[in-house]
C-alpha cells in the first residue's frame, strides 16, 4: 500500500533522497566505507559539508556577510544559543508570542541570563492569529524573536514586523525553504532540520556576523564565532545528518529551488484549505491571511469523531494526522517532500468520510 506521512517532525523526506541514501550507504564514493563510518576530517566529508553550505547559500540567496553554521541541540538549543550569542550588549530581547514554540523561546532566554519581554501574544485567541507590535519597537533590545511558521497552530508570517534598527531573529524550523523570505530582512535565522530539511540531528543557523555579541560563559558548542571560524568542524558534527541534509538541498535545487517549492506548496495547501473551507464537517480555525503552507490543523469539533477520522485515515495509509495535543483534532504537515498526490489522497479521503458521516 502507498502511504503518506503527514507528521509534523521528524517528517517526510524526498523518496529519491531515501533511495540514494540506501544505495550509497554501504560504500560512499567507492571508498568501501559507509557515511556512518567516515571521519569528519576526511576529504569526502569536507566536500559534503562544503556542498551543503554552498547549496543552502544558493537556495536562500544568503549574502556573504552571513555565516552558515551546522550545529546540534535542535531548535530548542537555539532558544538558548541565540541569546547567548546575540544578546551580549543589552541582555534583553523582545518576543512576539505567536504560539508554543515562540513561548518556549521566551522561557529559555532568562535561563541564560537574558530578559525576554513578550510584547504581544495571541494566546487568548488560541494562536489562530499572529501578534503585532503594540507600539514602535524600543531600540534597546538585542533582537526581536519571531517564530516564522507556527508548526503546532498552523500560522505563518507573510509580512514581517517593522523593527527599526533592532535585528529580527526567526525560528524557521518548519518553513525554511518552503516559503520565500529575504535573508537580508533578518539578523539571524535558525531551523532544526527534521521538519523540512532532512533527518533529526542537525540545526542550521544563518547569522549576520557583525551582530554577534556573545555573553560571558558562552559554551564552545554554542559559539557562533567559533563555529564560523572552524566551518562547523570545531568538534564532531552529526556526519550522517549533514550528509542527508546535503542530499535534500541538492534535491531542492534540482526541483526548482525555494520559489518553485513555495509555488507547489501553495497549490498543495490550497487544495486542502479549499476543501476545508467548503466542508460542513471539518474546519480550519486560522485567520485566512496568516495561514501556513506547511502545517494545517483542522477538526470536526467532536473529539471522538476526530479520533474516528484519524483511525480510518491510518488504515487508508494516511499517517500521523493526529493534531498536537494542545490543539486537538487533526494536522496535516505538507512539507516540500509531500507530493501533490498525497494531498489529493487526503482530500479524497476526507471528502468520502464526510459523505458517509
Ligand atoms: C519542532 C520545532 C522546534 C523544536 O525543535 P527541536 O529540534 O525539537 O528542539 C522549535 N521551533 C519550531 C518552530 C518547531 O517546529
Amino acid at each position: 500500500m502507498v502511504v503518506y506521512n503527514f507528521a509534523a517532525g521528524p517528517a517526510i523526506m524526498p523518496k529519491e533522497v531515501i533511495k540514494q541514501i540506501q544505495e550509497e550507504l554501504p560504500s560512499l564514493n567507492g571508498s568501501g566505507m559507509s557515511v556512518l563510518e567516515i571521519s569528519h576530517r576526511g576529504q569526502d566529508f569536507d566536500r559534503i559539508i562544503a556542498d551543503a553550505e554552498a547549496d543552502l547559500r544558493a537556495l536562500m540567496a544568503i549574502p556573504d556577510d552571513y555565516a552558515v553554521l551546522f550545529m546540534q541541540g535542535g531548535g530548542t538549543g537555539q532558544f538558548a544559543a541565540m541569546p547567548l550569542n546575540l544578546a551580549g550588549q543589552h541582555r534583553r530581547i523582545a518576543v512576539l508570542d505567536s504560539g508554543q514554540w515562540a513561548a518556549r523561546a521566551a522561557e529559555e532566554a532568562p535561563r541564560v541570563g537574558v530578559v525576554a519581554d513578550v510584547l504581544a501574544s495571541t494566546k487568548a485567541q488560541k494562536y489562530t492569529q499572529l501578534p503585532t507590535l503594540p507600539a514602535p519597537l524600543a531600540q534597546d533590545y538585542d533582537y526581536l524573536h519571531i517564530c516564522a511558521n507556527n508548526t503546532i497552530e498552523g500560522t505563518a508570517y507573510w509580512q514581517l514586523p517593522t523593527t527599526g534598527t533592532v535585528p529580527l531573529v526567526a525560528d524557521m524550523s518548519s518553513n525554511i525553504c518552503a516559503q520565500e523570505y529575504n535573508v537580508r530582512d533578518f539578523g539571524a535565522i535558525f531551523a532544526g532540520a527534521q521538519k523540512n530539511l532532512g533527518p533529526a540531528g542537525v540545526t542550521v543557523v544563518i547569522v549576520r556576523r557583525d551582530l554577534i555579541q556573545p555573553m560571558p560563559g558562552l559554551p564552545t558548542v554554542f559559539d557562533y564565532n567559533l563555529f564560523d571560524r572552524k566551518h562547523s568542524l570545531y568538534n564532531t558534527p552529526p556526519v550522517f545528518a549533514i550528509y542527508a541534509l546535503g542530499l535534500v538541498l541538492k534535491w531542492l535545487r534540482a526541483n526548482g529551488g525555494v520559489a518553485e517549492m513555495q509555488r507547489r506548496n501553495r497549490v498543495k495547501s490550497g487544495k486542502l484549505y479549499d476543501f476545508l473551507d467548503q466542508s460542513k464537517l471539518f474546519h480550519n480555525p486560522v485567520a485566512a491571511d496568516v495561514r501556513s503552507l506547511t502545517n494545517i490543523p483542522f477538526m470536526t469539533g467532536d473529539a471522538q469523531l476526530d479520533d474516528a477520522v484519524i483511525h480510518a485515515a491510518t488504515a487508508a495509509g494516511l499517517l500521523n494526522l493526529r493534531g498536537h495535543r494542545s490543539v486537538g483534532g487533526l494536522r496535516a504537515s505538507l512539507y516540500n517532500a509531500m507530493p501533490l498526490a498525497g494531498v489529493d489522497a487526503l482530500v479524497d479521503f476526507l471528502h468520502d468520510f464526510e459523505q458517509h458521516n
